[in-house]
Parts: structure tokens; sequence; C-alpha cells
């Protein structure tokens, strides 16, 4: 079994299809919807955990794939550069999920890609602009 987040990208044609209907019908996968919106030039994304097989969850994705459904793992969806986080902590107090916690012993801010769902507050908060979104 695998439990995996991912960022999908529809392109317009494919947002009013029932792509995730397919996933748990066809490819058995158990899903969960983390974050849904229709971008301003009409792409949908979504952003999802999917439990399934492995074999199935591969299948399933090269099925969104082949569909023209871009798919990227969660944990590169945000990112953070290093070089320019301050450590001020403003994003430790928005984020949701703890992704962005401070180390106690070191008074840094540390990022855990693997707890991040991609909500983006910090990407809007961050003063220095550290925290950014990777373009599909
Ligand atoms: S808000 Fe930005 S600069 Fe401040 S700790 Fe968070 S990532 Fe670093
Ligand atoms: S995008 Fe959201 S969940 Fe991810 S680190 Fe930023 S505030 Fe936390």
């Amino acid at each position: 079994m695998v439990s995996k987040r991912v960022v999908l990208k529809f392109p317009q044609k494919l947002v009013d299809q029932p792509i995730v209907y397919k996933l748990v019908k066809e490819f058995n996968l158990v899903f969960n919807i983390l974050r849904a919106r229709v971008t301003p030039n009409e792409e949908g994304e979504l952003v999802i955990e999917l439990q399934g097989k492995k074999q199935n969850y591969a299948d399933g994705i090269k099925y969104l794939q082949n569909l023209g459904v871009s798919t990227q793992p969660l944990s590169q969806d945000i990112t953070r550069d290093e070089k320019r986080c301050s450590h001020c902590g403003v994003c430790v107090t928005m984020c949701p999920t703890e992704a962005l916690y401070l180390d106690q012993n070191t008074q840094k801010v540390i990022f855990d890609p693997e707890k991040c769902i991609a909500c983006e507050l910090c990407v809007r908060a961050c003063p220095p602009r550290a925290m950014k979104i990777k373009i599909l």
C-alpha cells in the first residue's frame, strides 16, 4: 500500500470530467482532497492524497498523465529558498499542519515538506518571499 499526496493540474477541457471518480472506480484508489481551486485562466488544481496498492497508484497516475493532467508530488510543490529565509517565525504561527516549526535548540525555523498541504498561507505571508510555489 502507498499513500501519496500529489498536485494535479487540469487543463480547462478536463475541469468538468469525472476523473477522480475514475481513480476510485477503475484503480481502486482512496482519495482525500486537501485543496481544490480553479485558476484565473480556468484550469483546475487539486491537491489530493491517494491511497492504494502501489501498482494501482502507478497506473492511476499514468492514466491522469495520458489524459493531459499534470502531476507532481506535493513535497515538490512548495519549497523554501534557504538563502532568503531569515527565520523570523512569521510562517510558524499560520502553518495549519506544523510543516513549519521552530527548533527550540537552534531557534531556527524548520520546513518539513512531508507535512505540507500546499495551502500557500506561508507563501503570501513570508516577508522576504522565501516560500515558493513551483509552477507545473
Ligand atoms: S516567514 Fe519566511 S523568512 Fe520567516 S521563517 Fe518563515 S520562511 Fe523564513
Ligand atoms: S503551504 Fe501551508 S501547509 Fe505548507 S508550509 Fe506553508 S503554511 Fe504550512
